[in-house]
């Protein structure tokens, strides 16, 4: 692989500031190719634990240490990612398959997060609350919560991961990270730079492997004071039963089922261009991609239209390459999902209107797909579909709109488009999802508050909501005050 910085390619697991090998191994797939590019020490329990002590022992100094101390290595941090941009996405696009201008967007949107907690970090302040007695005072301090856990998925290898473990350093958490084992490579390299920025020994640890003895470790040791997870539902909730015996704090960032509400009102260019950033980054594979659009029976035929010519002018290929749009999807599993999604939907009547096919270049790749005529009973309107298919349903009034936007057990991201104000207020208010995207499609920055309601998880991550995260509220009452 081309990179400038060689020493970016880490193959071993990161504990107490060692690397740290293991017989047995496991590999690591180009899913544009499906060549072995790397072969990885599996941890387990036994390395997980010894993370967690690790963790553990270094965080009263790193908790102790000025907010400042820590910003400055956040800072420092920060700026070597910046001049390692390019072989950063590089190593993800080789991993992950996504086009390199979108990994170097993704690394960018990563390094966002450090800087923003980097600035977050001094400002975690508490509270004075008048006290009921004379000779008392009330004082509310914020502390780190202790041992955090991360658990991540493949699809942002680097910023699903960053986004917690930035926070959770400037609050003066330490952290055991367990990146998926389909894309652990992005995850090395960010701990190869945290280390050359002055991350010290044992505040950040890596390990990754055999993912159920790892997890059930950091679900059972009672050590580790929080789990901060992004990944499927069913993955979330199996976490959180397994935590609660040790009565840990759990941010779950799950799956989600994205209406895209299309109004009669609706500025159509702007709702095409946004339908195509919201369904069809990092080739429909992210929990706020857009699953199910609902189009005023009215500007049906111009939206779908106007949608279609532009899904089918998407460049598919292997994202190394130039000027690609859509890589391939993650692996086989994934193809078969998209696919077995297309057909349920053609079965039960929908209509196919562009791709809907494998793609010719074989192996994971799968053409960009325009499906109308949905309706609930197809698994693309239950399920999250993770591929690049947009399939439409329309409606004909607001009610029903509603009606169709919130029946799901998710409730992640939600995008409306419309120029009436008054309906933006009521669709605002009554979609049941943690965020909305008002005439936009891509909602996501380190400012906001990303997260879901219902079945879609709990907890923010970015923003000052996101550091809250990695806090807990101390209260002292200091008395004997005699005046
Ligand atoms: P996805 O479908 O997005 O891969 P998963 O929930 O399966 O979602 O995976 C998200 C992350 O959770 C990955 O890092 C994966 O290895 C991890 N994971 C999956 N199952 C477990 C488990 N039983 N214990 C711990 N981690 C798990």
């Amino acid at each position: 692989m081309k990179l400038n910085n060689k020493n970016l390619l880490k193959d071993k697991l990161y504990i107490n500031g060692k690397w740290i090998d293991s017989e047995k191994k496991f590999q690591v797939e180009n899913p544009a190719t499906n060549e072995i590019i790397a072969s990885l020490p599996m941890g387990g329990k036994s390395e997980t634990s010894k993370a967690i002590e690790a963790a553990s022992s270094v965080f009263l100094e790193w908790k102790q240490k000025p907010a400042k101390f820590r910003s400055k290595i956040l800072k420092k941090w920060f700026s070597l990612i910046e001049t390692n941009t390019e072989d950063l996405a590089r190593i993800m696009t080789l991993e992950q398959g996504k086009s390199l201008t979108e990994a170097m967007g993704e690394i960018r949107y990563a390094n966002s997060y450090i800087e923003w907690f980097s600035e977050e970090a001094v400002r975690s302040y508490g509270d004075t609350i008048p006290s009921h007695r004379a000779d008392t005072r009330i004082l509310v301090q914020k502390e780190p919560i202790g041992v955090i856990a991360t658990i991540t998925p493949w699809n942002f290898p680097a910023a699903m991961m960053i986004r917690k473990v930035s926070a959770a350093f400037a609050a003066g958490c330490t952290v055991v990270s367990k990146p998926s084992e389909l894309t652990p490579l992005t995850a090395l390299a960010l701990v190869q730079l945290g280390e050359e920025a002055g991350i010290p020994p044992g505040v950040w640890n890596l390990v990754f492997g055999d993912f159920e003895s790892i997890g059930e470790e950091l679900c059972t040791n009672p050590i580790v004071r929080k789990i901060s997870f992004t990944g499927s539902t069913r993955t979330g909730i199996l976490l959180s039963q397994k935590s609660a015996s040790s009565v840990k704090k759990m941010s779950l960032e799950l799956g989600g089922n994205a209406p895209f509400l299309v109004f009669e009102d609706a500025n159509i260019e702007k709702a095409v261009e946004g339908a195509l950033s919201a369904k069809f980054r990092n080739s429909g594979q992210t929990c706020v991609c857009v699953n199910r659009f609902y189009v005023h029976a009215n500007v049906l035929d111009e939206f779908s239209n106007k949608l279609k010519i532009k899904i089918e002018s998407l460049k598919v290929g292997n994202g190394l390459e130039e000027e690609i749009d859509q890589g391939p999807l993650i692996n086989p599993q994934a193809v078969e999902k998209v696919n077995s999604h297309i057909q349920d939907a053609i079965q039960k009547g929908a209509s196919l209107k562009t791709g809907g096919n494998r793609h010719r270049l074989g192996g994971n790749f799968f053409e960009p797909t325009l499906l109308t005529g949905i309706h609930s009973e197809m698994k693309i309107c239950k399920e999250e579909t993770f591929g690049p298919v947009a399939a439409i349903q329309s409606f004909q009034t607001d009610s029903e709109a509603l009606q169709l936007a919130n029946d799901t057990e998710y409730g992640l991201a939600a995008y409306l488009f419309t120029e009436s104000v008054s309906r933006i207020w009521k669709f605002s208010e009554l979609l049941e999802y943690g965020m909305i995207g008002i005439n936009e499609g891509i909602i996501s920055s380190e400012q906001i508050p990303f997260g879901g309601i219902k079945f879609s998880g709990y907890g923010r991550e970015g923003s000052k909501y996101g550091m809250e995260e990695f806090l807990q509220t101390k209260y002292l009452c200091w008395g004997g005050l005699n005046h």
